[in-house]
């Protein structure tokens, strides 16, 4: 039996009188803010420096600044950490659930004890985030990952065959897969890291992880927790490295057994055609596992009935915290024509009032000099996303069914800043409001009130991604009539509350169409996707 103890990790305050707290982040702050440590690989436990291959780790905030130096896997790096999974598999998946899951127990304990302040550091340094963004990911939401994961695989292991006649004993063993588990990671989220890795580990795999560049020194730092956690060596194999020579080394390798993956739809579509190639060209020996979340065009639809200040300020909390970077963000807004110019003041005044203008300053540099770290707007992750929002404004500026009602500034002079930015649209077909910017950038399109029922119709069948939605209304007869008409819209449904942000094992997380296979992280459905069955049948 595992700890029956386990419940959500609080979030910590970090309020004006939590100094013990402030002071130790404002030291490991320090510690990271001044080391640009090196960051190697890790195969079969064995650290590899590649000291002729390193690509720097920047502050999004402060472009010059080098946080890391981040080793690059050759191509024979690869293949010896794909035989390090293999090597280390069986030992690994002969130990009993709970000496597996005492692993990731233990790792969380460490995570939300002694590493906490590190962990939070290196990702409000590396991955722009503010304190309380921070705390949300690579604290609470990495150690429910992995705590939840250990309830529900018991639980899963726990399924057995319901019957068996006299002489006859049906049961059910959970094999892990055959191969070894690709786990390609995001920079938005450090939790979801570890649970692309830890999932698959924990059901008795062993991985091949490739994370984000722009992750990588709190991803390296939650290696070596699992390391102290007692991991065995071989078991998850940190593997930063050139993206596509990653992927394709791992995708034609024989033992390819699963893809556990979060990122962009576009490179998960690639991922996908890849693996069905192979397939048909006889690579594999199993047909892969293919698990993927990517990403969204997220809808906040206010009816008339709603309130107003409730759907504003949840909407200015899906829209821009973490910048937006998150693909369950508020990207699309639907407001009745009645409420509209109320409901865009108000959010206005209360974006300029949060002083989210434009500065070339971010929580993790004002902790530094002394400021405050609850800032509302830190950069985005790095040139592309920067320059992307940037051509997404200005063209904004110039496309007359579009009209910029508040930001609309840039300044990457220090660093990746975007400005908090309002776009309407007077075309609920126009791309602003169909294609994802992975930003601060959320389009609005008003609709006449007596059009709800088509207004709704409109958002279903727009985009192509299924992810995270929300309606605010008071009217239930408004909320049936979008919950049913939305039902495909999204795989998270909020009534009256902004669509990020969902809790492990409060709201499973994830999104089908376009969006992913949607198997639930935070879920016991997702560990299923790393097992194998076998059915044992004895006649007595
Ligand atoms: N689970 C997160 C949320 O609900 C988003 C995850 C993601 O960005 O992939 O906000």
């Amino acid at each position: 039996k595992l700890p029956s103890h386990i419940r959500n990790e609080p979030i910590k305050n970090f309020g004006v009188t939590d100094v013990k707290d402030w002071d130790l982040l404002r030291a490991s702050l320090m510690k990271f803010n001044n080391s640009a440590l090196q960051i190697p690989l890790v195969i079969n436990g064995e650290r590899i420096y590649s000291d002729s291959k390193l690509l720097a780790q920047t502050n999004p905030a402060d472009h010059q600044k080098v946080l890391a130096n981040v080793s690059q896997a050759s191509e024979s790096d690869v293949e010896r950490a794909i035989k390090a999974t293999q090597d280390s598999k069986r030992k690994w998946f002969e130990l009993p659930l709970h000496e597996r899951a005492s692993v990731f127990l233990k790792a969380a304990d460490l995570i939300t004890t002694k590493y906490r302040y590190d962990m939070l550091a290196s990702c409000m340094l590396g991955q722009g985030k503010s304190v309380y963004q921070a705390e949300i990911d690579c604290v609470a939401e990495l150690a429910d990952f992995f705590r939840y994961n250990a309830v529900y695989a018991q639980q899963l292991y726990a399924q057995q065959p319901t019957e068996s006649i006299p002489g006859v004993w049906n049961r059910a063993e959970y094999r892990p897969l055959e191969g070894f588990v690709y786990a390609v990671s995001p920079f938005n989220f450090t939790a979801i890291a570890a649970n692309l890795v830890g999932a698959p580990a924990l059901m008795g795999n062993t991985v091949l992880w490739k994370p984000s560049h722009y992750a990588a020194l709190s991803n390296y730092l939650l290696y070596t927790v699992l390391e102290e956690a007692g991991l065995p060596h071989g078991v998850v194999n940190f593997v930063p490295g050139d993206p596509v020579m990653v992927t394709k080394k791992a995708l034609n390798n024989r033992n390819f057994a699963a893809l556990h993956y979060t990122g962009s739809t576009a490179v998960f579509k690639q991922l996908y055609g890849t693996i069905q190639n192979n397939l048909a060209q006889g690579v594999y020996r199993d047909y892969p596992r293919v698990v993927g979340e990517t990403g969204g065009k997220n809808f906040h639809l206010v009816h008339p009935s709603a309130d107003m200040p409730n759907a504003v300020f949840n909407t200015i909390r899906g829209a821009f915290e973490y910048q937006g970077q998150k693909c369950s963000a508020t990207s699309r807004l639907y407001l009745p024509e009645s409420k509209a110019t109320e409901f865009l003041t108000d959010m206005c005044g209360i974006l300029a009032a949060k002083d989210s203008k434009c500065t070339p300053t971010n929580t993790a540099a004002s902790a530094l000099s002394g400021g405050d770290l609850h800032g509302f707007v830190g950069p985005v992750i790095h040139e592309t996303s920067f320059n992307k929002l940037k051509n997404a404004i200005e063209e904004a500026k110039k496309d007359p069914e579009l009209q910029i009602v508040y930001g609309g500034a840039y300044d990457s002079s220090k660093g990746w800043f975007v400005e908090p930015t309002v776009v309407k649209c007077s075309n609920p077909h126009h791309k602003f409001m169909k294609q994802e910017f992975f930003g601060p950038l959320l389009a609005v399109c008003e609709y006449p009130d007596a059009k709800f029922p088509e207004i709704c119709d409109i958002i279903d069948t727009t985009t192509e991604y299924g992810l995270t939605g929300s309606v605010f209304a008071r009217d239930r007869e408004a909320v049936r009539l979008a919950s049913e008409k939305l039902r495909f819209a999204a795989g998270n449904f909020y009534i009256n509350d902004k669509c990020t942000g969902a809790v492990v094992a409060q709201q499973w997380f994830g999104g089908a169409r376009m969006s992913g296979t949607n198997d639930k992280a935070g879920s016991g459905n997702v560990l299923s996707r790393f097992v194998s069955v076998r059915n044992i049948k004895e006649n007595f």
